[in-house]
């Protein structure tokens, strides 16, 4: 009997998942694993990185991904344990010939991987990775990752111009495992939006409703900048992070749109932003280090100090700007916040307060339902001025800001009450 462990993180699905059908294909059996503690309960910056959004979020995924196994004829293993003291002990009780999981993108968790492959070698389990969470193969992308473009502009055209999107992958129609205990997952109660359930299901329910229901894709392109409802984005960040969704699913859903409705700016502009998204990802993979110092990516930064009255004020909305405190609301309470406000709220706590940028960047660590360790740390350092930038950081005018995005008031008299 040819047993494989297929090792889920942060790709929490059965749909173009590479990983587990690969493991499938090679294997009489396998025993799908998910590891509730890796990170999560170390502190980034003095902070604890994973707050109750994100921890709701995974839990409500992984009761779905046990429901979609169970439909499969399979069950998912969840242990309480971390990798590097379970992963060993489950490949000599189940006697597993190899390990299959996803290719890590953030310095600590690679590194984690690479300590156990190790340790697995010595057992004589087989070790393998998969690319399976960006839009671009890496192994189609015009350049070695030596050579990534240190600019958005340059990564993009390249890559439009010589690179294709792999068709995405099917489900798999069934899955064999052995009998596997079933650790109850609770539920943890957190006041995250009313959309925001973690899950493969859901995220097909929310594409499906703002592609083909909604027709919200038609205008994204004029409407992405909104800072308050539903369909003004794709909501789509948190199912993309832990992997409940593949952006080439996302990617093929947006195409058949355009051959069957519609294709213009705001069609293009989703795939554009999954782009940031895979730009990000791969300026990962050539600078793993550089993301988490002051001085990013080389340039100097401008502030380098961290006052934790400051520090309270901006987490607990109680600067001097109500826009900011709205923003700040909101992110504590729900762990989500439009793209433009992430961006005002970054830059005030750089530019504004003049601190250490990454004590803001860990603050959204822990807050985020999305958090995503490039999308999170890459987004920062291209804003406090250390990044893939070359513009010397962003600073947003607050007064303009407002005006611009919240002139009738609503947004922070939404969030001001909180
Ligand atoms: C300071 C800061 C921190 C951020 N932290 C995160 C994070 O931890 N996790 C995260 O997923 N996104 C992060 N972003 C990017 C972006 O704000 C969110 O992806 C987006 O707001 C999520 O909403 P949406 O899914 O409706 O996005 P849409 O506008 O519908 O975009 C579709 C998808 O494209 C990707 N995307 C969009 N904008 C960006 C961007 N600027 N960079 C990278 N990918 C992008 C996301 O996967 C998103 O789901 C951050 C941006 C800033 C400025």
């Amino acid at each position: 009997m040819k047993r494989g462990l297929v090792w889920f993180t942060e790709d929490l699905r059965v749909d173009d998942n590479e990983t587990l059908l690969k493991a499938i294909e090679e294997n009489d059996e396998i025993v799908p694993v998910f590891f509730l503690k890796t990170f999560s309960d170390q502190l980034q910056f003095t902070i604890p990185r994973r707050g109750m959004a994100r921890e709701k979020f995974i839990r409500d995924s992984l009761l779905n991904l046990q429901k979609k196994f169970n439909e499969l004829g399979g069950t998912l293993l969840v242990v309480e344990g971390t990798p590097n003291v379970e992963l060993p002990r489950l490949c000599v009780k189940y006697q597993i010939r190899k390990v299959y999981t996803k290719k890590q993108v953030g310095s600590e968790e690679k590194t984690l991987q690479s300590e156990i492959k190790q340790q697995l070698l010595k057992l004589g389990v087989d070790f393998e990775t998969y690319s399976t969470s960006t839009l671009y193969h890496p192994d189609d992308l015009p350049f070695s990752v030596r050579d990534i473009p240190m600019l958005f502009t340059k990564f993009r055209k390249l890559t439009e111009k010589e690179s294709k999107v792999r068709v995405p992958f099917e489900a798999p129609q069934r899955i064999v495992t052995p009998q596997l205990e079933v650790l109850p997952l609770a539920l943890k109660e957190c006041s995250t939006p009313e959309w925001m359930i973690g899950g493969e299901d859901a995220a097909q329910q929310r594409l499906v409703e703002f592609i083909w229901e909604s027709h919200a894709i038609r205008t994204y392109k004029e409407t992405r900048d909104q800072l308050t409802g539903l369909n003004f984005s794709s909501k789509c960040s948190a199912w993309l992070s832990q992997g409940c969704i593949s952006p080439r699913r996302i990617y093929s859903e947006i195409k058949r749109y355009e051959q069957q409705v519609v294709s213009n700016d705001s069609t293009y502009w989703l795939v554009f932003e999954l782009l940031w998204r895979d730009f990000f990802r791969f300026s990962f993979k050539k600078h793993p280090k550089s993301y988490f110092l002051l001085n990013g990516l080389g340039q100097q930064a401008l502030y380098k100090q961290f006052d934790p009255r400051k520090f309270e004020a901006w987490t607990q909305g109680k600067t001097s700007q109500s826009l900011i405190n709205a923003g700040m609301n909101e992110l504590r309470t729900t762990g989500f916040i439009s793209n433009r406000m992430r961006q005002i709220l970054a830059s005030y706590w750089v530019f504004g307060l003049k601190q250490d940028w990454r004590y803001g960047a860990a603050w959204f660590e822990h807050c985020l339902a999305d958090y995503d360790v490039a999308s999170n740390w890459g987004n920062w350092a291209y804003i406090a001025g250390v990044g893939n930038d070359n513009r010397g950081g962003r600073e947003f005018n607050i007064e303009k800001q407002t005006q611009l995005f919240d002139r009738d008031g609503l947004y922070r008299e939404m969030w001001l009450k909180k």
